[in-house]
């Protein structure tokens, strides 16, 4: 199967050729038309595999570049993943016009002010940082239709299991949820049958 067939739209298929991917990789082939379809999804799968791309390809198709808001939030265990996720969305959504923000600790809060009122499209963030951000009505939840966990064993073993709940509660009720992780041990289970709907399991 190739990009094309993913009805993925054509300013996005251009920024994916353009970034020198010729064909998907397996967490693509597998995770993209279930997530663009509205799915929620558990995919267990290790760095390296293309998932990074993935939900940034993902995200890319799902946003509506003319509605000014916050509509996909992505939370990762490090500053560093999430602003790689920043670096590669905004690399494959070169002819989108996207604006993408990451909202992680050790940068400036005034920064993420100016940045989060000028008004972006997406948020890769740490929860931390981006639980703090929706608490201060700096990150506005209104309208954002999709949460992407990345890493959730990651973030659990790191201590961010309160901050993910709490996030999770100011984001609407309609909300499409993904969760990548190399592990599921229980503490996962237990957030995807509390954050998600018949969710489509991917082996990677
Ligand atoms: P990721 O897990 O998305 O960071 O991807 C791991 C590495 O594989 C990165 O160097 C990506 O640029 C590369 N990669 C991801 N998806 C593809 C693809 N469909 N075709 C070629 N390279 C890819």
């Amino acid at each position: 199967s190739s990009f094309d067939q993913m009805g993925i739209k054509d300013d996005l298929l251009r920024g994916i050729y353009g970034y020198g991917f010729e064909k998907p990789s397996a967490i693509q082939q597998r995770a993209v038309l279930p997530i663009i379809n509205g799915r929620d999804v558990i995919a267990q799968a290790q760095s390296g595999t293309g998932k990074t791309s993935m939900i940034s390809l993902t995200v890319c198709q799902i946003v509506d570049t003319a509605v000014r808001e916050v509509q996909a939030l992505i939370l990762s265990p490090t500053r560093e993943l999430a602003s790689q996720t920043e670096r590669v969305m905004l690399a494959i959504g070169d002819f989108l016009n996207i604006q993408v923000h990451s909202c992680i600790g050790g940068k400036s809060i005034g920064e993420d002010i100016r940045r989060l009122e000028h008004g972006v499209h997406v948020v890769s963030g740490t929860p931390g940082r981006v639980c703090d951000m929706i608490k201060r009505r700096t990150l506005r939840t209104r309208a954002i239709k999709l949460l992407i966990l990345d890493e959730a064993d990651e973030m659990l073993s790191r201590g961010f299991k309160d901050q993910i709940y709490d996030v999770y509660r100011y984001l609407p009720p309609e909300l499409q949820v993904c969760l990548i992780s190399a592990t599921l041990p229980h503490e996962i289970l237990e957030m995807t049958s509390k954050f998600m709907t018949d969710p489509v399991r991917i082996l990677v």
